[in-house]
């Protein structure tokens, strides 16, 4: 697998184990997700690559990680909160759609920062993004090879900013 590189570092990308650290210390033992959801988030993925042209993390376990995640989160919180990221407060952020899977990011920009939907060599795409994104500064331009697939919400870029600036999350 082509290993990514920081256009800052200029070390390899370790990202992807990275990502599982953090879905492991969100999800609290000994809980784990039912198996039927579990495969529901399963489904969802591999329907949601379809609908946005996107493919999962080529790297083992990535995808994995992120599907017990989502799962442990759903069968806990009742919402597909995104793993991957730290919250004060579960239960306040459910109160938002932007970190709900496929998270604002994703349906505006096309990044996952969980690298679950990414480009055939394991990158997430950031061509959408805006300049000071953390997406941007980590992984520099990944060109959308599917242009004409997925941001169904590229039209909310603007709340997204905005929402960005007044509670960063
Ligand atoms: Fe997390 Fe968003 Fe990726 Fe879903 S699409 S895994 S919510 S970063």
């Amino acid at each position: 697998m082509a290993q990514p590189k920081s256009p800052e570092s200029n070390k390899p990308d370790d990202r992807p184990s990275r990502i599982a650290r953090e879905v492991e210390s969100a999800i609290e033992p000994p809980q784990i997700p039912r198996q039927a959801t579990v495969d529901r988030m399963r489904k969802f993925v591999a329907s949601y690559c379809g609908k946005s042209g996107t493919a999962t993390h080529p790297g083992e376990g990535v995808t994995d990680a992120v599907v017990m995640g989502l799962a442990y989160h759903k069968d806990t919180l009742g919402k597909p909160l995104c793993p991957c990221r730290f919250y004060p407060d579960k239960e306040e952020e459910k109160k938002h759609r932007t970190w709900m899977c496929a998270c604002d990011d994703m349906q505006i920009y096309k990044y996952c920062h969980c690298l679950l939907f990414t480009n055939a060599e394991g990158l997430p795409i950031t061509e959408h993004l805006p300049d000071d994104h953390e997406g941007r500064k980590i992984y520099g331009l990944v060109a959308d090879p599917t242009p004409d697939k997925g941001r169904h919400l590229r039209d909310k870029a603007e709340e997204r900013e905005k929402e960005r600036r007044n509670r960063p999350s």
